[in-house]
C-alpha cells in the first residue's frame, strides 16, 4: 500500500488569493488537503498462498506471543502454554516446550504435537496439561487457530471468587455474555476427560476463568487469543482494583452489548495486537530463528 502523500499547495479548496492584503493575519497560507483514505496504511490479517507460508507465520507469531507473556510476567514456572493449530495436520498444533523460559522461545524451538499427546516435530516433551486442555478445545472448537493459558496473577486472583468479569469498563465490555466460567477444579489437568469438560465450559465464547486455575482465552489467529489473555488479565486487575476502592459502576445491558458488537471481534483483537508484535520483533528479532 503506497505511503501518505502530503497534502498540495494547489488543492482544489485551498485558498485562490491566500496573501492579498485584505486578508487577516490569521487566514493560513493554505488549507490542509485531506489524503485520500486509499494512501492510508491500514494492516490486516495477512492472507497466504500455501500452507508452508501459513505455518512460517502462525509459528512466528507464537514465539513472539510467547515472549511478550514472558515479558508482561504471565510465566510462573513451568505453567502457562500458547497453541497454534497446524494449518495443514488440522489435529495437531504448535506449542511452547516443557520447561523452556516462554523469554527465550524462537521459532525453531516451538514443537508439533498430535491429537494423541506425542510429539510429531522439536526435540523437547509437551506439557502434558497443555496437551490435556488445548487439544480438547482445538478439537471442540474447528474455528480456533490459537488458544492461551498461564496462571498470570490477576486472573488467578479472579479465579478463586469464582465469578465471571463485570462489564465496568469499555475495554472489559469485549467479554460481555462471551466468557464462561468452569466452576470446578479438581488438580493439575493431565487426562483428557478434565480437558473436554473445560471445551464444554468454554462453549462458543472467547474465553473462560478456571476456578481456582486461571485464565484461557481462544482466536481464529494467534494474535487475537494472545490479545484477549492480555486484556483479560488487564480486565481482572481493574475489576479487582476497582472493587477494592468501592462499588463500581455497572455498564447497563444495552451498551455493553453494543460495546461488545463494537469491540469483541477476532478483528479488532488482532488490530489491537499489532503494536505489541511490532514491539517484540523490533526489539526481539532473534525470536524469529
Ligand atoms: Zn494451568
Amino acid at each position: 500500500m503506497p505511503e501518505p502523500t502530503p497534502p498540495t499547495p494547489n488543492a482544489p479548496n485551498a485558498p485562490s488569493t491566500p496573501n492579498t492584503p485584505s486578508a487577516p493575519a490569521s487566514t493560513p497560507a493554505s488549507v490542509p488537503t485531506p489524503v485520500p483514505t486509499d494512501q492510508l496504511h491500514f494492516a490486516l490479517p495477512p492472507q497466504h498462498a500455501t500452507v508452508e507460508e501459513e505455518r512460517r507465520h502462525r509459528k512466528e507469531r507464537l514465539a513472539a506471543a510467547l515472549r511478550l507473556f514472558g515479558r508482561f510476567g504471565f510465566e510462573e514456572g513451568v505453567a502457562g502454554h500458547i497453541t497454534a493449530r497446524d494449518p495443514e495436520f488440522t489435529d495437531c498444533f504448535w506449542v511452547n516446550p516443557f520447561g523452556m523460559s516462554f523469554k527465550h522461545i524462537t521459532v525453531g524451538d516451538l514443537i508439533l504435537v498430535n491429537h494423541e499427546g506425542k510429539v510429531v516435530e522439536g526435540r523437547h516433551h509437551v506439557n502434558q496439561a497443555a496437551f490435556a486442555i488445548h487439544a480438547q478445545v482445538h478439537r471442540a472448537r474447528p474455528d480456533v487457530v490459537a488458544a492461551a493459558h498461564s496462571h498470570s496473577v490477576y486472573g488467578r486472583a479472579l479465579s478463586t471468587l469464582g465469578e465471571l468479569l463485570d462489564p465496568i469498563t469499555q475495554d472489559v465490555c469485549a467479554f460481555y455474555e462471551d466468557h464462561a466460567l468452569f466452576d470446578d477444579y479438581t488438580g493439575v489437568v493431565v487426562d483428557e476427560e478434565e480437558g473436554r469438560r473445560i471445551a464444554v465450559a468454554l462453549g462458543p465464547h472467547k474465553a473462560v476463568i478456571l476456578r481456582n486455575h486461571g485464565l484461557l482465552t481462544v482466536g481464529d489467529s494467534v494474535d487475537a487469543a494472545a490479545w484477549w489473555f492480555i486484556t483479560m488479565e488487564r480486565s481482572c486487575q481493574v475489576q479487582l482494583t476497582a472493587r477494592a476502592a468501592g462499588k463500581p459502576v455497572l455498564i447497563d445491558h444495552a451498551n455493553a452489548v453494543h460495546t461488545r458488537e463494537q469491540l469483541g471481534n477476532d478483528l479488532v483483537a488482532w488490530i489491537n495486537y499489532q503494536p505489541l508484535y511490532q514491539q517484540m520483533t523490533r526489539s526481539e528479532p532473534d525470536l524469529l530463528g
